[in-house]
């Protein structure tokens, strides 16, 4: 069944997303008028998926609309940002019910967890192409950015990397897993969980922070590059889940885990002498030491004998 543009709006998109104090025009004007509370900061982020390249032609429309709100949430997440308001500008060939449901329900899973609004959009027919603009609030000069890492600086991430990679090659069927294990890293690829608790609690601590999207080597590097540093990473600290461990041999859960993308873990750097911090105000398995930063350009990475580590290649990267 079709229905038309205004109807698919009003159906999906109007009336079921969580309602805010803070909008004073929502969806249905030309554009949408928000309050911004007094000293704060808006922090803005837009993530475009399209259909084959960002995920799988044959993902569920559920996931799809998880993941679209999901690498938007890690954005505010790798700021220190707390979420507010969304605009979704959708582009599908056509207007199919069943998926929209579906799509529409994978959204407001995270919307009303993290009380985040949809204020507006825009809906065209075309390639499958979903792209969110999130914004969110920051208290006056407390973000964390990319430009700000020191040398002597404890590197951290969350959670564990190179799940979703691992995912992707099961998906590509480039590898064959057991049943529980496969079901597990293509939840982690499809479902990836926003640290958005982790980025608030880092704000007054943390020199630096980004999330890793394109994998661990390129998204650091996005770090040392704009801060005029390098980085050590200990290879033998970095967090593997029993999965990755169960499943690859060692060398190759460290390659997934360096250059493997869509993890949305978050990397960030602290002043040693704030990492005794860390324990006060994140859990144990939130966190992991990973490597320094130094002032040797580029990123090194040693196994446990102190022995670079050679790579096949870089994190993704378009165009190339
Ligand atoms: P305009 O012609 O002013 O661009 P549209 O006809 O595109 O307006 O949209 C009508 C209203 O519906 C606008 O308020 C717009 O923000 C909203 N809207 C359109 N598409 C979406 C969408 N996919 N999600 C949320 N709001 C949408
Ligand atoms: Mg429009």
């Amino acid at each position: 069944m079709s229905i038309s543009e205004f109807e698919l709006i009003r159906r999906y998109f109007a009336t079921q997303f969580p309602k805010r104090d803070d909008v004073i025009l929502g969806i249905g004007d030309d554009a949408a008028l928000c309050q911004v509370p007094d000293g704060m900061q808006l922090a803005i982020s837009v993530d475009t998926l399209v259909a084959g390249v960002h995920f799988p032609v044959n993902t569920s429309a559920e996931d799809i609309g998880y993941k679209a709100l999901a690498v938007n949430l890690s954005d505010m997440a790798a700021m220190g940002a707390t979420p507010a308001w969304m605009t979704l500008a959708l582009t599908c060939p056509q207007t199919d019910s069943q998926w929209l449901t579906q799509f529409t329900q994978g959204l407001l899973t995270l919307a009303e967890q993290y009380h985040v609004s949809l204020i507006g959009g825009d809906t065209t027919r075309g390639a499958l192409t979903i792209t969110i603009q999130l914004i969110g609030f920051i208290p006056k000069s407390s973000a964390l950015c990319r430009h700000q890492a020191k040398v002597g600086d404890y590197i951290f991430v969350t959670g564990t990397l190179g799940d979703a990679g691992l995912g992707l090659a099961s998906i590509q069927q480039q590898i064959t897993l057991s049943p529980s294990i496969k079901a597990h890293v293509e939840q982690r690829l499809n479902r990836p969980i926003p640290r958005i608790e982790v980025g608030h609690a880092l704000r007054h601590i943390a020199n630096s922070a980004i999330d890793i999207s394109d994998g661990l080597l390129a998204d650091l590097g996005h770090i040392t590059t704009s801060s005029s540093v390098g980085a050590v990473i200990e290879l033998e600290k970095l967090p593997l889940s029993q999965a990755l461990r169960a499943e690859i041999s060692l060398k190759q859960a460290w390659q997934f885990a360096l250059t493997a993308g869509d993890d949305y873990e978050l990397c960030f750097t602290i002043p040693a002498k704030y990492t005794e911090l860390l324990p006060n105000i994140l859990s144990s398995e939130q966190y992991t030491y990973i490597g320094k930063i130094e002032n040797q350009a580029g990123i090194r990475c040693i196994d446990a004998d102190g022995q670079p580590f050679l790579l096949n290649h870089k994190g993704y990267q378009h165009f190339i």
